[in-house]
């Protein structure tokens, strides 16, 4: 019995196709197979819940589905019992991310179908992974990496043939005897794996594909706005395939590091500073080290412990290219611990002065008030 497809994404039915996304992108970098490196039960989390969006986000797909469940799709389409494999799941989730990297289309078009029926296809070469470290302030503002990256490539002096087996076509044909007659059926053909050639000459340093491995440095722009575990595709980076395919993808998986300082909610980012009592008494004026370089802020006289400033703009850049988030900071009004003999004496004289009774404005916002303020 197949998992329903909401509960695959943990979402209701009364979902909206945003809530789907957020859902499916939530899960999908839960269980990536970057995160989770020989992990098959992530594996196959990550393949059920790519199965259950690629339904979900397709409104005709969804409508049958929402009718007839796992029955609508027996048959025809759907993806019987095999499910999708990672090359499907791979575009499918660089979809996600499209938009945001502006890289659109490309890379897999044309060639991921079956190979069928289309005479002879481009071999694609693989695709290779990468995981780049950033630091909050990369992210912020988006940066260019150079990064020394190890493919394959063709070889010089490597030379190709037509395939013998196939004719050049990439694919052969098989005639069988059936009870219903004879049966045409065409498969890729095995000694070039499509490509329509097969190696003719290569040098000694070439592996069985004419390849070799060769260091070359990328340049990979990061975009601001970036999150952990999101992956990034470099099209054409990747290895070269044999013969006269194109070469694979350079998949860049996103790992962040923690700040010192800073801490990041979406594109809004948070400090906690910390004054002391007189300075919250007398004001005072601070500098903050914020992504973009220094802040200094002026803190009035009289300020309570609590408050938050908002400086806007100062957060981290939207990876949608709108605007940047804020960059908060929390007042926290330090109470000494230990007072001297005179400084204790002040303090209890000031005990019964009105100047130090409590007495909150409506301008004082109430912890709670602050909080639902932070989120709208
Ligand atoms: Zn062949």
């Amino acid at each position: 019995m197949k998992e329903d497809y909401y509960e695959v994404l943990g979402i209701s039915k009364s979902a909206s196709a945003a809530e789907i996304k957020k859902a499916y992108r939530k899960k999908a970098l839960e269980h990536h197979p970057d995160k989770n490196p020989g992990d098959t039960k992530a594996e196959e989390l990550f393949k059920k819940s790519a199965e259950a969006y690629e339904v979900l986000s397709n409104p005709d797909k969804k409508a049958r589905y929402d009718q007839f469940g796992h029955g609508a799709f027996d048959g025809s389409g759907g993806f019987g019992g095999g499910g999708m494999n990672m090359d499907d799941i791979f575009s499918q989730f660089g979809d996600i991310f499209g938009s945001a990297f502006g890289g659109g289309g490309g890379g897999f078009g044309g060639f991921g179908g079956g190979g069928f029926g289309g005479g002879q296809r481009r071999v694609k070469g693989s695709n290779l992974r990468i995981r780049v470290k950033l630091t909050l302030e990369e992210v912020a503002n988006g940066v260019e990496k150079k990064i020394k990256v190890k493919r394959k490539i063709q070889a010089s002096g490597v030379t190709y043939k037509t395939c013998g087996t196939c004719g050049g076509a990439g694919q052969v044909t098989k005639i069988t005897n059936t009870i219903l007659g004879r049966m045409q059926t065409a498969a890729t053909c095995s000694t070039c794996g499509g490509s329509g050639q097969i190696l003719d000459k290569k040098p000694s340093d070439a592996d069985a594909q004419g390849l070799k491995v060769s260091e070359e440095t990328v340049a990979i722009n990061i975009p601001a706005g970036v999150e952990d575990g999101m992956q990034l595709k470099v099209p054409n980076k990747g290895n070269d395939a044999p013969g006269n395919g194109v070469p694979g993808d350079l998949l860049v998986a996103i790992e962040t590091l923690d700040h010192e300082t800073l801490k990041r909610e979406g594109d809004n980012l948070h400090y906690d500073l910390y004054i002391s009592f007189s300075e919250a008494v007398l004001g005072t004026s601070k500098e903050i080290d914020a992504v973009s370089g220094k802040v200094r802020i002026k803190l009035e006289s009289g300020i309570q412990s609590g408050k938050i400033l908002r400086l806007r703009g100062k957060g981290i850049s939207s990876l949608n290219g709108y605007g940047s988030g804020d960059l908060l900071v929390h007042v926290n009004v330090w109470t000494p611990k230990e007072l001297n003999k005179e400084q204790k004496e002040f303090f209890e004289r000031m005990q019964n002065n009105e100047n130090f009774e409590p007495k909150p404005e409506k301008s004082d916002k109430s912890f709670f008030e602050k909080v639902k303020d932070m989120f709208s």
